[in-house]
């Protein structure tokens, strides 16, 4: 039988974590070979190629490192790989899975997953973790999805998932929206239509910074009022409630505002920015007056994502139509 191709790359992260003396702390040195080896039933399912691209954790994975991994799932694509699968960390799962999803202009399923688990610990979830994201990006229902997350039993689109739990087995979930699909028994089953997704061109230039803060009762403006001076070429807000901050940093963020991109999204985890609602001095109607933009239902990580990436093609001017 022809079976369908499939590549697999590995990134690092507590799914290639182990360590090196008993007793130690775990650290990403299982390659995505030894990964690979763990879950033999693939074998019937795809022909699979497998590369390490990199071991680290994942808060160390950068925008040039990302280019990099997605230049290598297009080869892939280009080679006749019918799904391609990421295995990463868990930690900023939910910022490279967007970053991907704006870049990602082919039909095949480019899948995302982790472990909640390091490799040696008792019921370690990453050999079906890594199963399940198989399954998904082979599955003919995953195509023009764009970049999904794979995680316990769920698939999770780029643009809602979100890591909500430390420790959790269950550590993702996509607020408001749910995932857009369930494992049952080997089985994906989609619940969602596809989401509308934008796709951007890829970066002309990767030297630029966007900054990101939070809002927090009684603030001091001193690092907000330096963003300007620091070279930020942009920066996204976790204000509080429906996108508000302080009167002290309405005053801040209106010059900055003049000058470069801000994104004002909310910093509670779930839900959307408002628009038209409150009237008062660090509302969101005075900060879009004040010339701020409101981030919706994004969250203030994923949107310093998608700002860095509209400065990287010039295409900051058309960030409202963006958020929309
Ligand atoms: N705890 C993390 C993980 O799940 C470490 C990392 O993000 O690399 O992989």
């Amino acid at each position: 039988m022809n079976l369908p191709k499939l590549a697999i790359a590995a990134l690092g992260g507590t799914v290639s974590m182990q360590p090196r003396s008993a007793g130690e702390g775990v650290i990403p040195t299982v390659s995505g070979e030894t990964l690979l080896a763990s879950v033999p039933e693939l074998k019937s399912l795809a022909q699979v190629t497998v590369e390490t691209l990199c071991l680290l954790p994942s808060a160390s994975l950068d925008f040039e490192c990302l280019l990099s991994v997605l230049s290598w799932a297009k080869y892939q694509v280009a080679q006749g790989a019918e799904g391609v699968v990421i295995t990463q960390g868990t930690d900023t799962l939910e910022e490279t899975a967007s970053f991907f999803d704006y870049l990602w202009d082919h039909d095949v399923p480019l899948i995302l997953t982790g472990a909640m688990r390091s490799a040696q610990q008792a019921g370690a979830d990453g050999p079906a973790n890594l199963l399940d994201a198989c399954r998904v990006a082979l599955n003919p229902n995953s195509r023009q999805r764009g970049v999904q997350v794979v995680m316990n039993g769920q698939v999770h689109h780029a643009s809602s998932v979100r890591k909500t739990d430390s420790l959790a087995v269950h550590a993702f979930s996509s607020p408001i929206f749910g995932p857009a699909a369930l494992l049952v028994e080997g089985h994906v089953h989609y619940l969602r239509s596809p989401v509308l997704r934008n796709v951007l061109p890829l970066p002309q230039q990767t030297l630029h910074k966007v900054a990101m803060l939070e809002a927090s009762l009684s603030a001091d403006t001193l690092i907000v009022e330096n963003i300007l001076k620091l070279g930020y070429d942009g920066l996204v807000i976790a204000g509080f409630g429906a996108g508000h901050v302080s009167e002290k940093w309405t005053t801040v963020i209106e010059t900055i505002a003049g000058k470069i991109p801000v994104i004002i999204a909310t910093r509670t985890g779930s839900g959307s920015t408002a628009q038209a609602s409150y009237g008062f001095v660090g509302s969101e109607m005075d900060l879009i007056r004040k010339g701020a933009h409101m981030a919706g239902f994004l969250c203030p990580r994923k949107a310093r994502i998608l700002l860095w990436l509209l400065i990287g093609c010039q295409r900051q001017d058309e960030v409202t139509s963006y958020l929309e």
